[in-house]
């Protein structure tokens, strides 16, 4: 599982760093550094474009994984050239960025667009698995999940469109319900494709989303 990003135009990236002339560049170790939008190369290709336009680069890191804890580690190391900095610019997911945030009172801005969270169904190939909707049908669906398969994101059956199997939208793909319905019938389970789910009242969700772990929960990492 990997969170898919892909780097801003270079426009844009300049547009974020207008306000500043001195910019600290960090990548991520982990996803960015996998789909290559912000490993070791990738960090230094920018640096050197930066530079190019006339920036200050006061240093740079990648660090393990961006969006963990172990991020307040690495800014404590390169202290002196992130407090030299006055824009911190990050080829990290939209996690990792927000860890750097969380750290740091300077200005952070994104140098990458944050996709989706993608499953590798086989080297190279990352398909977006699951949108975090918060109520998992996956049980209803052999294990197919309607919201990130269909491209309108519909639960309950396939809209008018479906044409041979195929998905309206695109046809070179199969339309999500095809892909149930087979699935579900491979299992011997075709009465799920009646079952009716209602719609979510997002209204009603408070955001941002929080989890807090009960102290035994926690004692058990410790
Ligand atoms: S239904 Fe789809 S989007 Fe919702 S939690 Fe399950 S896999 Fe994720
Ligand atoms: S054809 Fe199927 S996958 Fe495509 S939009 Fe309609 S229901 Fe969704």
């Amino acid at each position: 599982m990997k969170t898919i990003t892909r780097q801003k135009p270079y426009e844009e990236i300049l547009q974020q760093l207008k306000f500043c002339n001195r910019v600290f560049v960090v990548g991520c170790g982990t996803c960015a550094t996998v789909l290559q939008t912000g490993g070791i190369e990738q960090v230094s290709e920018l640096r050197e474009k930066l530079q190019g336009s006339g920036l200050l680069i006061t240093g740079s890191t990648v660090i393990p994984t961006a969006c963990d804890e172990m991020t307040a580690a690495s800014v404590s190391e390169n202290e002196a050239a992130i407090q030299g900095a006055n824009g911190i610019l990050v080829m990290a997911c939209a996690l990792g960025v927000q860890r750097l945030n969380f750290y740091l009172d300077k200005a952070v801005l994104p140098a990458l667009d944050t996709l989706f969270i993608g499953l590798e169904e086989h080297p190279g190939y990352y398909m977006e698995a699951c949108a975090q909707c918060g109520q998992c049908i996956l049980g209803y669906t052999a294990g197919i999940c309607p919201v990130t398969a269909c491209h309108k994101g519909l639960l309950n059956g396939p809209c008018g469109g479906t044409d041979k199997g195929k998905c309206e939208v695109d046809q070179e793909r199969d339309c999500a319900f095809t892909l149930i319905y087979n699935r579900l019938k491979e299992q011997d389970r075709l009465d799920l494709m009646r079952h009716y789910h209602p719609p979510r009242n997002a209204q009603v969700v408070p955001r941002p989303r929080v989890k807090i772990l009960e102290q035994k929960e926690m004692e058990q990492w410790v």
